[in-house]
């Protein structure tokens, strides 16, 4: 079966600049939610629009539902109404003239695809509102909701006619933290009961890991991974991956010696290092080791990577507390959960568990910040 979503070398230049987008390519089957994350200005919003035909991409191949809908080289470009796509946006894109009904049942009459009879269009409408929790609000103008109820309204009108493939862009960022963290779970629960295929963009990796079936890290324009979250933040492919992704411990140092995906880094003064790498490093070249402050155990002296370090600062975060430690010249920080500080300034052993640490080449500048 072909993908529902097909991208292929995908390059958008705005004028003679760098390139958006430049040659990104994967695949969204049907069903599956794949959620592109990155910094501002990576190019997800790009690839979103291009997909949407809302950017006349530059170069490569989109195909939607197994149709070539844009390709340059062939002079292939299908307009946006014609592409069988919702999307719903970070603004609430809704008529503000109309009743919640009215705005969900607008698609139904005026859509190209073939308008719906009037029975029908009731009982699509009415399935949609007790979908998105909308049901009691039908006939209330839209103006008089809240703007999580407005963005339900604005996602029911891109589900109602049950579009092959679903776009959003950043559309809880509006919302405040509490209410956005229930419309992402919400949302979640309503993409896979309607078995929809989507498209979703944000900078937000809380929202990534609970929408995304795959996550794809963009930066530059670029896609550096697409993998099922659990890998993205177990073996991140690439430092920028690890780091944007909260691994935000970096030690420097030298390959000793590399076998598979396993390597050895000398830390100079701290001593060695075992970590895992996906690069094919080369014994003496110069490597970074990324690592979570979740992942450090402190207080224990586990079978490798163990070693005698000093706490130098204690920052009481309600739930967690953060230990500055140094060890040999390297500093990390050390997230614990829990209440109760229970180490105290000055000497302490630490872990740091060779899964959990991963090598990458030493290429400059990799913060995220
Ligand atoms: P954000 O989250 O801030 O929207 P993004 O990752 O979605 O960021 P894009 O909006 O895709 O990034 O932008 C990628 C690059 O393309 C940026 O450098 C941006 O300035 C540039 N860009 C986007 N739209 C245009 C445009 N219409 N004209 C010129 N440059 C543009």
């Amino acid at each position: 079966m072909s993908a529902a979503l097909l991208i292929e070398d995908l390059v958008k230049k705005f004028g003679t600049g760098k390139a958006a987008v430049d040659g990104v390519s994967f695949d969204v089957p049907a069903g599956e939610i794949v959620v592109l994350l990155g910094p501002s200005g990576c190019g997800k919003t790009t690839t979103l629009r291009c997909v949407a035909g809302l950017e006349h991409p530059t170069g490569g191949r989109i195909s939607i539902g197994g149709r070539v809908v844009s390709e340059p080289e062939r002079g292939t470009l299908v307009s946006p109404r014609e592409r069988d796509i919702g999307m719903v946006f970070q603004s609430y894109a809704v008529w503000p003239h109309m009743t919640v009904h009215q705005n969900v049942a607008y698609p139904l009459k005026y859509r190209r695809k073939g308008a719906d009879s009037g029975s029908n269009i009731e009982t699509k409408v009415r399935e949609t509102l007790e979908l998105v929790g909308l049901g009691e609000y039908a006939q209330r103008p839209v103006t008089s909701l809240s703007g999580g109820q407005m963005q339900r309204v604005a996602l029911a009108r891109s589900l109602v006619y049950r579009p092959q493939l679903l776009l959003l862009d950043e559309p809880l960022s509006n919302l405040d933290s509490k209410l956005r963290i229930r419309l992402r779970d919400e949302l979640r629960r309503i993409l896979k009961m309607t078995g929809m295929t989507g498209l979703y963009v944000t900078h937000d990796q809380s929202e990534a890991v609970v929408l995304g079936d795959r996550i794809g890290v963009m930066k530059d324009g670029k896609l550096l991974q697409m993998a099922p979250p659990g890998e993205i933040y177990n073996r991140p492919a690439d430092s920028f991956v690890a780091n944007f992704t909260g691994a935000s411990n970096v030690l420097k140092g030298k390959v000793l010696e590399r076998n598979g995906d396993q390597a050895v880094i000398d830390l100079g003064a701290a001593g060695r290092i075992a970590a895992w790498t996906p690069q094919p490093l080369s014994p003496g070249e110069n490597a970074r080791v990324a690592l979570r402050a979740e992942n450090i155990r402190l207080g224990e002296r586990g079978p490798a990577n163990s070693f005698t370090g000093r706490v130098t600062e204690r920052r009481y975060q309600g739930m967690q507390t953060i230990y500055d430690v140094e060890f040999g010249g390297q500093k990390v920080g050390v997230l614990e959960l829990g209440t109760a500080a229970r180490h105290n300034d000055g000497e302490v052993a630490l872990t740091l568990p060779p899964d959990t640490c991963w090598a990458y080449r030493d290429e400059g500048q990799v913060s995220v910040d």
